[in-house]
């Protein structure tokens, strides 16, 4: 396979064997039985059990099925899907006490956090889209009351968008586990590729132009299937 170009080379973001003395996940010492595997998605070595999967990563441009840990087949077999679709947040005006709709989801690339005014009757505006890049998001957090998730950005400032609590606690999930995995990657990059940019946005993987219709085709289903459902929800007749 050709990895960015060069053919045969390790991708930046891996852990390099020597490095790797036991399985990340069950710490499994590596030896001759026990072989090394990387995770294609997050970059960390384990043994064939803890890694036994395999899924497409069309975010990091690769279509076809290959090797991911168990934490990474979970995001992106379950975890990822919930942020493509998007869903409805509230978000309360601070001085008027007013409640309105924002319908969040993340960007078809990944990089992104968007949110729309959302409609009762028409579902998301597509237009003045709000943007929050993922590389200015520092961490996710859970307010005391279980219901709104806390985006904290570079600089201190934080958004908070409002739910019932289990959409609140998958969305938390997700979006802490995807800035783990670009978390991750970067240091590894850092540490064993040699790379000092600040941050790898998936965007920067998705050369083709046929994975970026695909994954963008991909959303625009998952987004058109949710939001057709929350208004059902609303306008029974
Ligand atoms: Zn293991
Ligand atoms: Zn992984």
């Amino acid at each position: 396979m050709d990895w960015c170009g060069l053919a045969a080379a390790r991708p930046a973001h891996w852990v390099p064997d020597a490095h790797a003395l036991c399985c990340f996940a069950c710490g499994t010492s590596f030896g001759a039985l026990i072989r090394r595997h990387h995770c294609r998605c997050c970059g960390a070595v384990f043994c064939h059990a803890c890694s036994s999967r395999s899924t497409s990563l069309h975010g990091w441009g690769l279509e076809q099925s290959v090797r991911v840990c168990e934490e990474c087949y979970s995001f992106e077999v379950s975890q990822l899907p919930v942020l493509l679709a998007g869903d409805l947040f509230w978000r309360t005006a601070r001085w008027t006490g007013t409640r309105s709709g924002r319908y969040l989801r993340l960007s078809a690339d990944q990089s992104a956090i968007i949110w729309t005014t959302w409609r009762d009757d028409s579902g998301a505006e597509t237009s003045a889209e709000r943007t929050l890049p993922l590389s200015n998001l520092r961490f996710v957090s859970v307010a005391q009351d279980g219901r709104r998730i806390e985006l904290h950005k570079d600089g201190g400032e934080m958004l908070s968008f409002e739910a019932e609590a289990a959409q609140t606690a998958a969305w938390a999930a997700a979006l802490a586990r995807l800035v783990a995995i670009l978390k991750q990657r970067h240091s590894y990059e850092r540490l064993y590729g040699g790379r000092i940019e600040s941050f790898s946005p998936r965007s920067k993987a998705i050369l083709a132009p046929r994975i970026r219709l695909c994954l963008e085709r991909r959303q625009q289903q998952l987004v058109s299937s949710n939001q057709a459902k929350l208004l059902a929800a609303m306008n029974p007749n």
